[in-house]
């Protein structure tokens, strides 16, 4: 058998550049959130596959669910045959809808591909054509869904012409409440850990929206815009809530104008803060839902569900795609929602989170005290997003040093997978949603160290 730096040095020299592999670590095995690599390491997993492994690695109910299924029919194409797990899983997430609104479903194989699917059911059932995205957001990387990203340049960049009629529109936290200048939750001299509660601060929403507005009455009539897509929770972007003053002033513009409010929950989605999908905490509901990732526990299954009127505007014939509804990843799919109930999956993510945001809140000071950095700690359920800024931060990128990736790195060192996101200098803290009380701590414990080393 070839060793491991061996099998590194395959991929090196013979997969694309244009992946960026965070290490050469080559995985023999896994369970829950551990990772065993084939030199005998053990890691511990802190991302879960971007947030794909809700119910950790091969937990053995979707691993029983998933060979039984192959065992009796891998592949019937939806637009073919019926088949048990696509039955099933319809029923499962009819159970955890938040509205009984939300009750057609379209499924393909990834996030992409499902937000795709949602621009077009946005175009036809509405008769206009263009879309709003946020700044800061991503949607994806085929060429429409990268028109709609924004989360760094590098995805984007020399793979145009993208995709016309999309308008971008200035996120909330992003353009109006930076880290620590959050006017409601103002840092007090001496902090350095700020932390912003998007349940209640409204500072960020009225500039907003006021901001959307314009774009609807300078860029873009309302009358030719189809939808507004936005990710509750950016990913990719950072991890930044948008505040339920935000979610629910865009609600109405929307809803007074015609326009539909498509929800991306492909990351902050299926009980990742908490609930089925994140724009649940404030309160309101979307025209169409995209899902993914934490569906199917890392299988390749995504969807879109909608009203019966949205999606049905679709001509017959006018949706398909060979792998849509794989009956495997259906499996997995109607096995991970069993589990989502029968282990609370959903308030483990809220305990664990709690605690993670806690043990954060306690350390961070002490390591960044007399360094001139400051953090924002922010994020609901186990989405959780540390941001580090000021003097200190700048110094060090002006040394070529970025203090987000130098963490990762030392936590790898360490055993720990994290990762970094967006083009500010963060972490995103992304378990799977069944991770234990002593794992988070022993996960938080190396990135904690992983700091004070970086920085000593
Ligand atoms: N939307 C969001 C919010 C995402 O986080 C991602 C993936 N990171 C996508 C869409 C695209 O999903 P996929 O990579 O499965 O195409």
């Amino acid at each position: 058998p070839l060793s491991e730096p061996e099998m590194a040095a395959i991929a090196q020299r013979h997969l694309t550049k244009g992946l960026a592999r965070m290490s050469d670590h080559v995985v023999e095995k896994a369970q829950g959130v551990w990772i065993h690599t084939v030199d005998g390491k053990t890691l511990l997993d802190f991302t879960s596959g971007i947030g794909a492994t809700s119910t950790g690695h091969c937990h053995p109910s979707i691993v029983s669910a998933v060979t039984a299924q192959s065992n009796s029919i891998a592949h019937a194409q939806m637009g073919i045959v019926l088949h048990k797990p696509l039955v099933d899983t319809v029923r499962k997430l009819l159970a955890i809808m938040p509205d009984p609104s939300l009750d057609t479903f379209f499924f393909r194989t990834t996030g992409s591909e499902a937000i795709e699917e949602a621009v077009k059911v946005a175009r036809i059932s509405t008769g206009r054509q263009n879309i709003i995205a946020f700044q800061g957001g991503f949607h994806g990387r085929t060429i429409g869904t990268l028109s709609l990203t924004t989360s760094k340049n590098v995805y984007r960049a020399n793979f145009g012409p993208l995709m016309p009629g999309v308008v971008m529109a200035p996120h909330p936290y992003r353009s109006f409440c930076r880290p620590g200048a959050c006017p409601e939750s103002p840092l007090k001299s001496g902090d350095s850990v700020s932390t912003c509660s998007p349940d209640t601060c409204t500072a960020c929403a009225e500039p907003a929206l006021e901001q959307f507005e314009l774009l609807l009455k300078t860029v873009t009539s309302p009358s030719e815009v189809a939808a507004v897509i936005i990710e509750p929770v950016l990913g990719e972007g950072g991890y930044v809530p948008a505040s339920n003053a935000f979610l629910r002033g865009l609600r109405e513009i929307t809803k007074r104008h015609g326009i539909l409010l498509v929800a991306d929950e492909v990351q902050c989605g299926m009980g990742r803060t908490g609930t089925t999908f994140a724009f649940e905490h404030a309160g309101i509901v979307p025209d169409i839902v995209v899902f993914a990732k934490g569906v199917a526990s890392g299988y390749p299954l995504s969807g879109i569900v909608s009203t019966k009127a949205v999606l049905d505007a679709c001509a017959p014939g006018s949706m398909g795609g060979t792998y849509i509804g794989n009956p495997v990843a259906m499996a997995a799919a109607a096995a991970t929602l069993e589990v989502f109930q029968t282990e609370k999956v959903f308030d483990n993510a809220v305990a664990r989170g709690e605690q993670i945001v806690k043990l954060l809140n306690a350390e961070l000071p002490r390591i960044v005290e007399g360094k001139d950095i400051k953090v924002d700690v922010r994020g609901r359920g186990l989405m959780i997003g540390v941001e580090f800024y000021g003097e200190g931060v700048e110094k060090m990128k002006k040394e070529g040093k970025s203090l987000s990736a130098e963490v990762q790195k030392a936590a790898l060192k360490k055993d720990l997978l994290i990762l970094t996101t967006s083009v500010y200098e963060s972490i995103r803290i992304v378990p799977a949603l069944t991770i234990s009380e002593a794992e988070s701590a022993d996960g938080i414990g190396r990135f904690l160290q992983s700091i004070e080393e970086v920085l000593a």
